[in-house]
């Protein structure tokens, strides 16, 4: 299968649906990704810093209305240990991730974090996803020792946007496309994503969505299905949701058309969509990602970050994690690659800048 470099919004719907053999599709992303990029994995070690946040998406478990949850921060020693116990092991790049979280305290913690990631862990890429900051503060961490900034726009219809979201100043959907415009064009590594499966959210609102990551010049994509979360208004409408394994399937049609459609970017394999399928890892590495994200958060704090219900329970070392990765790689025929920061070669397309930001810095 042969997808036009700019695939028309018909194609995408027809293909999203169903229209086209699924394994064919997957084989040509895959096949497109090992011509590309080759098939090499990166790791990108997570640690989710705090669940507190300011807002209150309506399908998100972290909600500042959600009571039944323990809130925590994790302290500056406590990141600093994880994310050294990662480097030990061969990972060159780590994502902090929170909820949202203006807080002066909270903001220059994180860009200690990032200063001291620089001097003491060369060759390392920071990633942050922290959602919708002031321009000065994604400078700020920027200049600090960031390097690469994940905002999923969530679904690029302002519309369906509303239909998730309170209805005022803070849950905007102008702002946060602004906020990505602002990463992309300030010299960080961007990436987006979109919540696949939402109630009411069509085929031909994921085709838009494809359509939008690559008009927007993405270098990394992050996407996953909806998955059910306790405490949320959205389980209101939970007679509305597809089936699980719709959502998986729609979710590697959409990993396999963003590779055919935007090739040179990183894209994962998320947690959200090894959650719902217990061989989510291979099927999205052989529908074309390229990214997975071994979770490096103390065990103490895992439970209580939960985006979603039913997250697996990993009670493995970072190690033995690695060994396993390793393994399931290599049972699919793709290698697991240490020691390399794993850039984009899209960012260097779309920049001229060297693979490494630091150069530029
Ligand atoms: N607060 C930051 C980053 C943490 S949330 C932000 O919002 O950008 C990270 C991602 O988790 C969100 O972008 C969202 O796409 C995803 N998420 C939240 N609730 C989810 C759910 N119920 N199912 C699947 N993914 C979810
Ligand atoms: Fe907060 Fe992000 Fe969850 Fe929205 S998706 S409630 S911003 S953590």
């Amino acid at each position: 299968m042969v997808l036009p470099e700019d695939p028309s919004i018909e194609l995408l719907r027809d293909l999203l649906s169903g229209g086209g053999p699924d394994e064919e599709l997957f084989r040509s992303a895959h096949l497109k990704l090992l011509e590309e990029m080759g098939g090499r994995v990166y790791l990108r070690g997570l640690v989710e810093i705090s669940n507190n946040c300011r807002k209150n998406c309506f399908y998100c478990g972290l909600r500042r209305d959600n009571a039944s949850i323990d809130r925590y921060s994790m302290r500056p020693m406590e990141i600093m240990g994880s994310l050294r116990r990662g480097y030990r092991l061969g990972l060159r790049s780590f994502l902090l991730q929170s909820g949202e979280l203006l807080g002066e305290e909270h903001l220059e913690m994180v860009a200690g974090i990032l200063r001291s990631c620089s001097s003491t862990m060369p060759g390392a890429r920071m990633v942050l996803s922290l959602g919708e900051l002031p321009e000065e503060i994604y400078d700020r961490l920027r200049i600090a020792g960031g390097h690469r900034y994940l905002l999923r726009i969530e679904t690029s219809s302002p519309v369906l946007y509303g239909h998730f979201h309170p209805d005022d100043p803070l849950h905007s959907h102008g702002a946060r496309l602004r906020a990505l415009e602002y990463l992309r064009d300030s010299g960080w590594q961007t990436g987006t994503g979109v919540l696949i499966g939402l109630p009411g959210q069509t085929v031909e609102d994921l085709a838009e969505d494809i359509l939008f990551m690559k008009r927007m010049d993405m270098d990394m994509v992050g996407m996953g299905p909806y998955i059910e979360s306790p405490g949320t208004p959205l389980l209101e409408r939970a007679d509305e949701i597809f089936p699980a394994e719709t959502r998986i399937l729609l979710t590697l049609r959409m990993i396999a058309l963003t590779r055919l459609a935007l090739p040179g970017v990183n894209i994962a394999a998320t947690t959200a969509l090894q959650t719902l399928s217990v061989s989510g890892l291979e099927r999205g590495l052989l529908a074309g990602a390229n990214v997975v994200m071994p979770n490096l958060t103390p065990e103490r704090y895992r439970e209580s970050y939960n985006l979603y219900t039913g997250k697996t329970r990993v009670r493995d070392t970072p190690s033995e994690m690695i060994d396993d990765l390793r393994d399931r790689c290599l049972a699919i025929g793709r290698e697991l690659s240490l020691y390399d920061p794993g850039d984009p070669p899209h960012f260097k397309e779309r920049t001229g800048r060297g693979e490494s930001p630091d150069d530029d810095r």
